[in-house]
């Protein structure tokens, strides 16, 4: 009895845990020796933690690790490979809560959700070990009988993975089950807002067998980020993160030509047209474009288009809902929505509010302040719902990353179509109608990688998922996520 009441929380046990911010580099953890940065709770406001982040020297170590460490992962038995990461994902579920609990304590997300991202990274780990073994070439039929020409798919000896703050494991996931299942080795750059889960998934990874060099984790800034994506050895870049980034990843890897897939942000926007079950579709459209992660989702549907008949009876239930969505403590299970990640965001997301209703550019229907009370040291924002958007103002156009949703009147199809393709991002669609014909139409005619119909999907991993124009390009999840990490080898063999 005594153990159990003694025992530690997972927040206690994430807590001890953030003492610990040195990179992970051929199996040992390495000092930082770039800038100090005290990383601080986004619920209360308060200093949890000091890290010394790795900086360009940090990486040239991490390359030179996983380089040594590729010619053995390569050569290692794809049967062999397969059962080290189901080994890992095994690793990773054991530790479902220390691991959640580290993402509450790195971006506030509450930790009910954090576990389930933890679940998905496990699904992505096992999904992609069953591809460690099934990657197969072809016979090209150049001239049967005088010629053997066939492929190999083969890895880019070592991949670096660059992510973002918003859903740290299963970001890392993403990225590093199918890197290291076709045969590479990652250096894994987490963002400086969320580098703790990284590091304790990157020693998870160790401890289930997967040998020192092949996965290394180096949290620095974008210094380091730099530094990986001009380096001549990285053979391949997997980003995600923010268009102005992007565009500074793709200008540094340019230096060596190197490959880049982009998975960036979105303005996702949900259509619900007049037939659909509006009363729970009102619903649903707050709670996935609100309460999610605090709106700090890239493929979340931040605009909502409504059909003019039942325009105002959605506005009301999104407004009811978005006024339910209970903001709190992080870790207690009754809260439904955490705070955002900093400081600055909560002044960037409540300042971009403020400026479209001065401005004329949308009516506030509810919330677009900083939420008070006892809630006033952390970094929250209240569910904020802005109707009759002009959708060429900032606010129903650029992606805001945080509890905002931006709603707008549609007349007929076309109408809907057009205005759901009218920013610069292509990210995700989400169409509500219980007409089959129409939604398969506005399916087709959405300019997104990833659209849903009358529901959201959770990243499954069978599944790929990529933006589209603005939004990056490049695949994430099923066969096209894997083939991201493989380039193929094309060899003649003269038979005579
Ligand atoms: P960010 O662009 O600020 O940072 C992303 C990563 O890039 C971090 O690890 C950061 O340290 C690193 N970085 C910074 N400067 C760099 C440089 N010069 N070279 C290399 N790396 C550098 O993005 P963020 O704030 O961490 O994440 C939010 C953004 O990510 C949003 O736009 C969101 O939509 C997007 N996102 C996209 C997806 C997707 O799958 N499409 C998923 C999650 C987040």
């Amino acid at each position: 009895m005594t153990t159990a009441v003694n025992a530690p929380t997972p927040a206690e046990r994430a807590k001890a845990l953030l003492a610990d911010g040195r990179s992970l580099i051929g199996g040992d953890r390495v000092p930082g020796t770039a800038e100090t940065r005290t990383h601080v709770d986004p619920a209360t406001g308060t200093a949890l933690a000091e890290i010394a982040l790795a900086g360009p020297g940090e990486i040239e170590a991490a390359v030179a690790a996983a380089r040594a460490a590729f010619p053995g992962w390569r050569r290692t038995a794809p049967g062999a490979r397969r059962d080290t990461l189901r080994r890992i994902a095994d690793a990773l579920e054991a530790h479902t809560d220390e691991l959640a609990a580290l993402v509450t304590l790195e971006i506030g997300q509450p930790f009910r959700a954090a576990r389930a991202g933890v679940g998905g990274a496990v699904e992505w780990f096992r999904y992609y070990a069953g591809w460690a073994d099934k990657l197969e070439g072809i016979v090209a039929p150049v001239a049967p009988g005088s010629v053997l020409d066939y492929t190999i798919p083969e890895p880019y000896g070592v991949v670096a993975a660059i992510i973002p703050w918003n859903g740290p494991v299963i970001s890392l996931a993403l990225k590093v089950a199918p890197a290291l299942a076709a045969g590479n080795c990652v250096v894994l750059k987490p963002s400086e807002l969320a580098p703790f889960s990284s590091l304790r998934a990157g020693a998870l990874a160790l401890e289930a067998g997967l040998p020192p060099g092949v996965l290394n984790v180096v949290p620095g800034a974008a210094a380091a980020g730099d530094a990986l994506c001009r380096h001549p050895q990285v053979g391949k870049i997997s980003f995600t993160g923010g268009g102005a980034t992007a565009r500074a990843v793709v200008t540094a890897a340019a230096e060596e030509h190197t490959p880049v897939v982009l998975e960036l942000g979105g303005k996702s926007a949900s259509l619900v047209f007049a037939d659909a079950d509006v009363a729970s579709v009102g619903k649903l459209a707050a709670i996935l474009g609100l309460a999610q992660n605090s709106g700090q989702g890239c493929f979340l549907p931040t605009r909502l288009l409504v059909e003019r008949s039942v325009y105002d009876a959605v506005i009301e239930r999104v407004v009811a809902t978005a006024q339910g969505i209970r903001l709190g403590d992080p870790f207690d299970p009754g809260t439904s929505m955490g705070p955002v990640v900093s400081e600055e965001a909560s002044a960037r997301i409540v300042g971009t509010v403020e400026r479209a209703v001065r401005e004329g550019a949308g009516r506030l229907c509810t919330g677009g302040r900083r939420a008070g009370g006892d809630l006033a040291r952390g970094f929250f924002v209240e569910p904020t719902v802005v109707a009759d958007a002009d959708p060429t103002a900032p606010l129903a156009r650029e992606e805001i990353f945080g509890p905002v949703l931006a709603v707008l009147p549609f007349d007929g199809e076309e109408e809907a179509v057009a205005l759901a393709n009218g920013t610069r991002y292509g990210l995700a669609g989400y169409v509500w109608t219980n007409d089959l014909r129409r939604a398969h139409r506005v399916a087709g005619a959405l300019e997104a990688g990833y659209v849903s119909v009358n529901g959201m999907a959770p990243l499954p991993p069978a599944a790929p998922f990529g933006g589209w124009n603005a939004s990056g390009h490049g695949q994430e999840g099923g066969r096209a996520g894997i083939e991201e990490f493989l380039r193929t080898k094309n060899v003649h063999v003269s038979l005579r």
